[in-house]
């Protein structure tokens, strides 16, 4: 346990005071360690009470993962939102345990159909081609803001969240190139291939 202890000061670039280890014996010498956990219901890192639940009040069951804060350290806090998860949901999904991702997948075919066919007719199918467009990107908004806590609790044995952070910042730096072509492509064949098959049947 002492060793465990030294090992955080040491990592928190501290050393403890000859001083704390003076009268109090033990007890005062122990620095004030303390347990968080990500807690699916704040969606946050959260500090665990005394009996391991969620400082909020939340179940035990509800808390995943024990990272470990030394005196004052600050609770580690997770991004508020994944761009890769919101632009390319199909591809990070799956790769982050997340294969709900995938849905996106049919979902945008579907709405490019549904943009097809508006494309030839009157107002309404343009209502509709516009609240589909809408509703997609709503349910992936949602997906991309629940995403973070949920990638994070399956790795956090691994990684700390400042090394999640990173990652995510790399993801979303090549999701955007990647969104950009799949967007492009999807343009292009409409306007470039799709009118030009219609035209020869
Ligand atoms: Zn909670």
């Amino acid at each position: 346990m002492a060793d465990a202890e030294n090992t955080a000061a040491e990592r928190n670039g501290r050393t403890a005071p000859a001083s704390q280890s003076a009268p109090g014996g033990i007890d005062d010498a122990r620095l004030d360690v303390r347990d968080a956990g990500y807690c699916v219901y704040c969606d946050r890192i959260v500090e665990r009470a005394d009996d391991g639940t969620c400082a909020e009040g939340h179940p035990l069951e509800a808390v995943t993962g024990h990272i470990l804060l030394v005196d004052d350290d600050p609770l580690p806090s997770l991004p508020v939102f994944n761009w890769a998860a919101f632009l390319i949901p199909f591809v990070w999904g799956p790769l982050h345990g997340q294969w709900v991702g995938i849905v996106f997948l049919p979902i945008w075919l579907f709405v490019d159909s549904i943009i097809s066919s508006a494309r030839s007719g009157g107002a309404v199918s343009l209502v509709g081609a516009v609240v589909a467009v809408a509703g997609t990107l709503a349910f992936e908004w949602f997906f991309a803001k629940r995403a973070n806590g949920l990638a994070f609790r399956r790795v956090m044995k691994t990684q700390t969240a400042e090394e999640f952070r990173r990652r995510q910042r790399t993801w979303a730096i090549a999701a955007v190139p990647v969104a950009a072509l799949l967007f492009a492509w999807a343009v292009w064949f409409h306007v470039g291939v799709a009118p030009t098959l219609a035209a020869r049947s």
